[in-house]
C-alpha cells in the first residue's frame, strides 16, 4: 500500500486590491484545512497582470493576514525548496507548458478580441458567471500553433471538448458537473501582451507546488472543470479540491475589493 502524499494547500491573492472578509473567509479555511491535516501551506503571490497588480497590495496581504493570525510554511517572506512564488518570476514555467500544449495540438492562436465574442453571441444568462461561449466556427487549425516560436503577440485558447461533462467531487460542494461547449467554451491560456492566464499559471503552479487540495472561493467552481482539462492535456495529477461559500455584503452582492468597510484591515484605504 502506498501512502497518500501529505497535505500540501495554498494561499494564493492576487495583489489587485486591499485583501476583504472574504478573503479572510477563505484563507482562514485553507490555513484550517491545512493545519488539520498537520500539512504545508504555501503562499503565492499572483501578480501576472501588470496593468492591475502592485507592490503595495501584495506586502498588505502578507502583513494583514499574518496579522488575522494566518501562517504559512513556504512563501515569498519564508522561502523554501519551490521558491520562487511570485508568479511574474515563474514565467519559464509557463513558456515550457505553452510548448506543451502547442505540440500536443491543444491551443490555437485566436486573432478575435473579446469584444467579437461578445458581439457574436447572444447575452449570457443572469448568473453571476455566466460567460459568452467562444463560437467553434472561430476556432483556428492547431497546426497553425506550430508557426509560432513564441506565445506573444497573439491571444491563445485551449479547444475544449465539445459535449463532454468534466465532473469532480469537491470535498465541501460535494459533486460537480460542467459541460464543454455550453457551460464554457474555447478559454483564454495565453494573452497577447504576452501574459499568462490565470487558468494555465494556476494549474503550473499547483503542480509545481506539489499542492494535494486547492481551497478557494466557489466563483471558481467553474474554472475548476476547465482546469482538469489543463492538467489532462499536460500530463499533470490534479490536487483536490474545497470551494468556500461566497461572502456576501447585506445587499446579497459579493464583496469587493473597493468596498472599504469589509476590507480585512479597516485601516487600509483603498
Ligand atoms: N488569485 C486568485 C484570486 O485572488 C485565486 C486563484 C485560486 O485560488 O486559484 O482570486
Amino acid at each position: 500500500m502506498t501512502t497518500p502524499p501529505a497535505y500540501r494547500g495554498r494561499i494564493a491573492p492576487s495583489p489587485t486590491g486591499f485583501l476583504h472578509r472574504g478573503h479572510a473567509a477563505t484563507f482562514h479555511a485553507a490555513h484550517e484545512r491545512a493545519r488539520a491535516a498537520k500539512g504545508t501551506l504555501v503562499f503565492r503571490i499572483e501578480d501576472l497582470d501588470p496593468q492591475r497588480s502592485r507592490a503595495v497590495y501584495a506586502q498588505a496581504a502578507l502583513e494583514d493576514l499574518r496579522a488575522a493570525g494566518i501562517f504559512w510554511q513556504e512563501g515569498p517572506d519564508v522561502g523554501g525548496p519551490f521558491a520562487p512564488y511570485v508568479q511574474s518570476q515563474r514565467k519559464n514555467f509557463y513558456l515550457a507548458a505553452w510548448k506543451k500544449l502547442r505540440d500536443g495540438g491543444f491551443i490555437y492562436p485566436c486573432a478575435r478580441s473579446r469584444k467579437d465574442v461578445q458581439n457574436a453571441t447572444q447575452a449570457p444568462h443572469a448568473e453571476d458567471d455566466a460567460e459568452p461561449i467562444f463560437p467553434t466556427q472561430w476556432r483556428v487549425d492547431t497546426a497553425e500553433a506550430l508557426k509560432h516560436e513564441t506565445p506573444a503577440g497573439v491571444n491563445w485558447r485551449f479547444k475544449v471538448p465539445n459535449g463532454e461533462t468534466i465532473k469532480f467531487n469537491d470535498a465541501l460542494q460535494g459533486e460537480q458537473a460542467f459541460e464543454a461547449g455550453k457551460d464554457f467554451g474555447d478559454f483564454l491560456v495565453w494573452r497577447r501582451d504576452d501574459v499568462p492566464a490565470y487558468e494555465l499559471a494556476v494549474v503550473v503552479d499547483d503542480a509545481a507546488m506539489r499542492i494535494t487540495e486547492v481551497v478557494r472561493g466557489a466563483d471558481l467552481l467553474k474554472s475548476t472543470a476547465r482546469q482538469l482539462l489543463l492538467y489532462r492535456a499536460l500530463g499533470l495529477q490534479p490536487p483536490g479540491f474545497f470551494h468556500c461559500p461566497l461572502v456576501l455584503d447585506e445587499h446579497g452582492k459579493r464583496l469587493s475589493k473597493r468596498a472599504g468597510a469589509t476590507l480585512l484591515n479597516p485601516a487600509r484605504v483603498g
